[in-house]
């Protein structure tokens, strides 16, 4: 009995799941009704790739599209604001408050830049801003689902060699204001060598192995976050050789099943 009891209960304040269950809303696919045309290919289930999508170049202007495409999507909130008050404050927050002076007195307005992936190959960045905190976190993570991007992995190391796609193939580089921001590859096992956010971008990405370097005001996050999507996507639009395809091992966007049998069978011959 007690333990029914304890199932039915409300979700409290200190509860371990409660905010999952409330920031993710199931997406019901059967009474989603697309509006473009890109959208109801997906319903029919013309497309069943979001790759697809993204290696044609349409925009994609529909959140479920994503939603349905990639069922194993985490989203993420960076910390690019800090909290005031006393004791110096300065601790990082997810919601950057800026304020505007009125006759009435002071306008506050909410910032948040969301993190969308799947951990392998797929990251999409957004900012939304808004005068409550719930809206602005809504848009970006809209607005992060619709900038999806992919990226180019394999093993750019010449300490490695394994052509594995555990880091980068080529060293990279991305700038935004002051801010830039230099990815390169890393041999297996160091692990993301950067700063806070970069580290959680190109986790995110997919990528487990990269050193880095960063100058410039890193104290912007904002910044800092448009330089690293920068140099992630200038993984895809850098022109490589077709003999560093195999030589490297690169791998454009995520790993597929045919490729994985494709490397142990490699490996046992
Ligand atoms: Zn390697």
């Amino acid at each position: 009995m007690a333990e029914e009891k304890k199932r039915r209960r409300t979700p409290q304040r200190g509860d371990k799941n409660r905010r999952d269950k409330r920031e993710k809303p199931k997406l019901n696919a059967e009474e989603w009704k697309p509006k473009t045309s890109l959208g109801k290919q997906v319903k029919n289930k013309e497309i069943t790739d979001i790759e697809v999508i993204l290696d044609s170049g349409f925009n994609i202007s529909e959140t479920e599209i994503v939603d349905i495409l990639i069922p194993d999507l985490d989203t993420e909130l960076l910390l690019i604001g800090q909290s005031k008050g006393k004791f110096g404050g300065g601790q990082r927050r997810v919601f950057k408050q800026t304020q505007k002076k009125t006759r009435e007195g002071n306008k506050p307005k909410f910032a948040t830049y969301a993190l969308v992936g799947n951990k392998n190959g797929l990251v999409g960045t957004g900012y939304g801003k808004s005068k409550e905190t719930v809206p602005a976190r809504e848009k970006s993570t809209r607005n992060a689902k619709l900038n999806l991007i992919k990226i180019r992995r394999g093993c750019g190391s010449w300490e490695c060699g394994c052509r594995e796609p555990h880091t980068i193939p080529f060293a990279v580089t991305g700038k935004c204001g002051s801010v830039i921001v230099h990815l390169f590859p890393a041999p297996k096992g160091t692990g993301l060598v950067a700063e806070k956010v970069i580290q959680k971008i190109v986790g995110m990405a997919g990528v487990k192995d990269v050193w880095s370097k960063s100058f410039g005001k890193t104290t912007s996050k904002i910044n800092l976050i448009k330089a690293c999507m920068a140099a992630l996507k200038s993984l895809m639009t850098t022109k490589i050789r077709p003999e560093a395809i195999e030589k490297i091992g690169i791998i454009e966007g995520k790993i597929k099943v045919e490729e994985k049998i494709k490397d142990e069978e490699k490996w046992v011959n």
